[in-house]
């Protein structure tokens, strides 16, 4: 039996993609092996995002090659879009696949050729990946779109996904009673913009309706959204998770700067304004929910009071979890372009900065849940008997250290209600309440 063995980079769509693409290499009698060591075909799934992201790929494309000399390598992801020239050259490089032939990878390996992707660049085949389960994990990623029609000044993602394209309502439904009946009580819905599902179908603000139809999939007790713009906070989509507690009260709302005239140069469609009132809204209908954002440091035409304008906002809105990074320009984009290019010690100043403060957000909004009870899913279980401590996620995003004072089980992947009693690092302890919390979930 060929072996094989598979490697991701990049963002939840790309693990999504992953998991499909294992299952048809599967399907065709490979074997997968653990270790990315002595095996016949490796997949790499890549990532371009930033400057780093594309040669870190390259860096584990080279060492990947020296460990399996007789592997063929198939390339798929953004890098196989972007960076074609800088790929060919390494000669264990069979195929380039790129992100609208990427439900193809399994046809290829067969020997069907590879067509032009280019004037597809709408093409619904996208769709044709689909998954089963999804392998050493407990909770799956469910793509519901892909592609984006935004084109922010700094980022390549629409040249190398294409335009956004909606997963049709029944296969999405098909595929969570899949994963619900494999034993996946939580999905996280996926897409490059959750906001635009629907809209190239003729649905408007119809994210809330698919999440009531996927909460009424048996067994499906947790339904979580990846990131979502500011948009998305209407008043039918805050009520759906008013109304249903098995809708993850986390949201990841990107908010990039805190300063209108930077946004304006990023191309956001929103202002600072229509962001704070959506959080806002949130915070008042949602009291519990937990949120998060990404902020970019240093973008072009950034200057020190912009920079303030944006700590002060994340200090306002209490972000818990703040991913940071620092502006690095890619080629194709207009913000590459821009005047005004902050040098990279400022910026790294601001970076450090920046994630002081958001130390400081963590640790005051983890230490303000103490006293609560939560649900939680359990990734790392603990044995019976064992002093070990379970390991989990909260329906509201927090990592969780569930500790037992009796000697049972807590068994990976079921869902406990736990105490919170000590913040510990960037998670909090807990004492085990009970140790199924199911038939607490509304309907
Ligand atoms: S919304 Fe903007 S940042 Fe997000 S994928 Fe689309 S173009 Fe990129």
């Amino acid at each position: 039996m060929p072996s094989c063995a598979f490697v991701t980079f990049g963002c939840k769509i790309n693990q999504y993609d992953t998991q499909a693409i294992r299952e048809e290499i599967i399907d065709l009698g490979y074997s997968e092996s653990g270790e990315a060591e002595g095996v016949d075909l490796l997949v790499v799934n890549s990532c371009t995002v930033t400057e780093r992201a594309g040669e870190k790929v390259v860096e584990k494309i080279r060492s990947l090659t020296r460990k399996n000399p007789n592997a063929r390598i198939i390339v798929t992801g953004c890098m196989s879009e972007t960076d074609r020239l800088r790929l060919e050259k390494i000669p264990e490089v069979v195929h380039l696949i790129g992100n609208e032939e990427k439900h193809r990878v399994a046809e290829v390996i067969q020997g069907e050729p590879l067509l032009d992707t280019k004037p597809k660049r709408r093409s619904r085949d996208i769709f044709n990946l689909k998954i089963s389960g999804f392998e050493g994990r407990t909770r799956a990623f469910l793509k519901i779109q892909d592609g984006c029609d935004s084109f922010c000044s700094y980022c390549i993602i629409p040249y190398m996904r294409g335009a956004s394209r909606s997963r049709d309502h029944g296969p999405v439904l098909e595929e969570a009673r899949r994963l619900a009946a494999a034993g996946f009580s939580e999905v996280v819905l996926t897409g490059i913009h959750l906001r635009q599902w629907g809209l190239d179908l003729g649905i408007e603000d119809g994210l809330a309706a698919l999440l009531g139809d996927l909460r009424r999939i048996e067994g499906l007790e947790r339904v979580r959204l990846s990131s979502i713009g500011e948009g998305a906070f209407t008043k039918a989509f805050i009520d759906a998770f008013r109304a249903d507690l098995g809708l993850c009260r986390f949201f990841h709302v990107p908010l990039q700067s805190g300063s209108d005239k930077i946004l304006d140069r990023m191309r956001r469609d929103y202002s600072i304004e229509k962001f704070v009132e959506a959080m806002e809204r949130v915070r008042d209908r949602l009291p519990d929910a937990v949120l998060a954002t990404d902020v970019i440091v240093g973008f072009p035409g950034e200057t020190e009071a912009d920079f303030c304008l944006t700590l002060q906002l994340l200090e306002r809105l209490q972000f818990l979890k703040v991913h940071l990074f620092p502006y690095s320009p890619r080629p194709r984009t207009s913000a590459a372009r821009l005047d005004g290019h902050v040098p990279p010690e400022t910026r790294a100043k601001r970076m450090v900065r920046a994630r002081e403060l958001c130390q400081q957000l963590q640790q005051r909004g983890l230490e303000s849940r103490i006293g609560d009870r939560v649900q939680v899913l359990i990734e790392k279980g603990s044995p019976r008997g064992s002093t070990m401590v379970a390991e989990g996620l909260s329906r509201e995003g927090l990592r969780v250290l569930v500790e037992s004072s009796s000697a049972i089980e807590i068994e990976r992947g079921s869902e406990v209600e736990a105490l919170l009693h000590q913040r510990e690092g960037a998670a909090i302890r807990a004492h085990l309440q009970s140790e199924s919390v199911r038939e607490r979930v509304a309907p």
